[in-house]
């Protein structure tokens, strides 16, 4: 899951901070910042990209009410994470959130190995490594979008593991190539890969499939608007570091 900024609030013509009386006003404002992705499981956006409230607009009994308009609370989902999110709380200490923590650390995509013949799928998992408080508040952030979810139906709507996994294969074969022949013209390479991850979306698949590439991360990073680049370490190969140090179960 990405890690973004999506920045202060947009300005008019006039160089004064938008109000809007509909959320989905923001829709284009959100995809001029954070590009055409859904927030939570990156699939790139090709139609009716949902503005979405990170808290709930109408929350249930007993849980805080996220703001309705203003632009902080708001984000980009496909149907299915939109869907599946609802009014289900999601604060920021118990759920690993992509405009608050560095998420790309939260999450890894994992080849579903389940006998299904005839699908290939590819699901979120959380990731190896985390202390067992993280993994609870990203088991919580799987569970709150269903990331980890393979409906085969021939009716089924929700097909983020099926475009996770074509996803999947494609930067392998890209970073194949870059094995073979692309390190030797990078210059050339690196912009074509680029427009390839933008028109598929799920960064984090290019990221991890390019995770000791400096060079291609760093290109990666900067293609896909406002990815939170404190997330990750430039001196260190681009490799991802906490959004929030100084909180343990923070990441
Ligand atoms: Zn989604």
């Amino acid at each position: 899951m990405r890690p973004i900024f999506r920045g202060p609030v947009p300005t008019d013509a006039a160089g004064n901070p938008k109000t809007v009386t509909d959320y989905k006003d923001w829709r284009a404002d959100l995809i001029d910042r954070i590009g055409n992705y859904c927030s939570y499981c990156n699939m790139v956006l090709n139609d009716s990209p949902q503005v979405e409230h990170v808290t709930p607009k109408n929350p249930q009994p007993g849980q805080p009410a996220g703001s309705l308009l203003d632009w902080d609370n708001m984000l980009l989902a496909c149907g299915p994470c939109n869907r599946a999110k609802d009014n289900n709380p999601c604060p920021a200490t118990t759920h690993f959130l992509p405009d608050t923590h560095n998420t790309l650390m939260a999450f890894e995509h994992v080849v579903d190995n389940t006998n299904r013949p005839g699908v290939m799928a590819c699901l979120m998992k959380t990731r190896q490594g985390l202390t067992a408080s993280q993994q609870i508040k990203a088991q919580n952030t799987i569970d709150l979008c269903k990331l980890d979810t393979i409906l085969v139906n021939k009716r089924a709507t929700d097909l983020r593991w099926k475009y996770r996994h074509e996803t999947f294969l494609i930067a392998l074969e890209w970073r194949q190539g870059w094995d073979n022949f692309g390190y030797k013209v990078a210059s050339q390479f690196i912009p074509l890969l680029n427009t390839v991850a933008k028109a598929k979306g799920f960064f984090s698949i290019w990221y991890d499939a390019f995770h000791d590439v400096p060079q291609v991360l760093q290109a990666l990073i900067a293609a896909f608007p406002n990815t939170e680049h404190s997330c990750f370490d430039a001196a260190n190969g681009y490799a991802p570091v906490s959004r929030n140090p100084t909180d343990l179960n923070g990441l």
